[in-house]
């Protein structure tokens, strides 16, 4: 675990995947989770903390031990979206208050075991443009899917932006492709939601998984890879080869294969 420190009282954990996890579990929105590289941002005011994403429940609670050290509690988590990885740690902070988009209940139900029927006790559901106010710190969430219908990217203090899993890369800086969402139109909101993404002009941004982007460049690079992929998915449909749709060398990604098939079937589904 890495705590990188944006500011004073701005934080993101860091944590390296295990490497021996394997991706046999790829499927309809479940991964295997302890395969990537996480991240859980910390947002502080005094002894309060509000995270975003608690991440797998190894990590949450490696996070909640840290900040109990400091003498900090969790008071809040937004949910960049309801894949497994990225809420499975939750159930580590069981007093806070948590927050999400409208429509996270097809993840969250896939997320879960058939027999646990837990509801959030306290859960505030957020709308496109909401703001939060955490202490001294001002945060605003915008919807932009593609990933998941609910994702969200979150600015905070109008300096820092997170974004959730709309780029994914991992902490040695190779690329994933973007992993498309299930839902019917995934395909074109996603392609609308990166070039929503290249309007906004910050020069740090906090991804779900991988390194935190410095600078215009490192962060227009992500994007422009990103959108080609989608784009000529999208042109080209169920029979593009990976070769004409990467950006770049294959070497400067990861998993290729797999994520290029899992996209495959998730947009062929809409086909028929
Ligand atoms: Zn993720």
């Amino acid at each position: 675990m890495n705590i990188i420190r944006l500011k004073d009282d701005i934080w993101v954990y860091s944590f390296d995947s295990d490497e021996s996890a394997d991706l046999t579990t790829l499927g309809d929105g479940i991964r295997n989770s302890a395969n990537f590289d996480a991240n859980i941002m910390a947002i502080i005011d005094n002894d309060n903390a509000l995270l975003i994403d608690s991440s797998i429940q190894k990590y949450a609670y490696q996070v909640k031990n840290d900040l109990k050290e400091k003498g900090i509690t969790v008071k809040s988590i937004i949910f960049s979206h309801f894949h497994t990885d990225h809420i499975e740690g939750r159930v580590i902070f069981q007093d806070a208050h948590f927050y999400g988009y409208e429509k996270y209940e097809d993840n969250f139900k896939r997320s879960r075991s058939s027999e646990n029927t837990e509801n959030f006790v306290r859960f505030t559901l957020l709308k496109n443009g909401d703001k939060i106010k955490f202490g001294h710190h001002h945060i605003k969430v915008f919807n932009l899917p593609g990933h998941t219908a609910e994702s969200l990217i979150t600015i905070i203090d109008r300096q820092f932006l997170h974004i959730g899993d709309l780029l994914i890369m991992n902490n040695a800086g190779k690329y994933y492709l973007p992993l498309v969402g299930i839902e019917q139109d995934s395909l074109e909101n996603y392609i609308e939601s990166l070039k929503k993404l290249q309007e906004y002009s910050f020069s740090t941004v906090i991804l779900g998984h991988g390194p935190v982007l410095m600078g215009k460049n490192q962060i227009n690079e992500s994007i422009e890879r990103n959108l080609y992929y989608l784009t000529k998915l999208k042109e080209i449909g169920a029979n593009a080869e990976i070769s004409n749709c990467v950006k770049g060398n294959l070497d400067e990604y990861i998993h290729v294969n797999e994520y290029h098939q899992q996209n495959l079937n998730n947009i062929t589904k809409h086909y028929n």
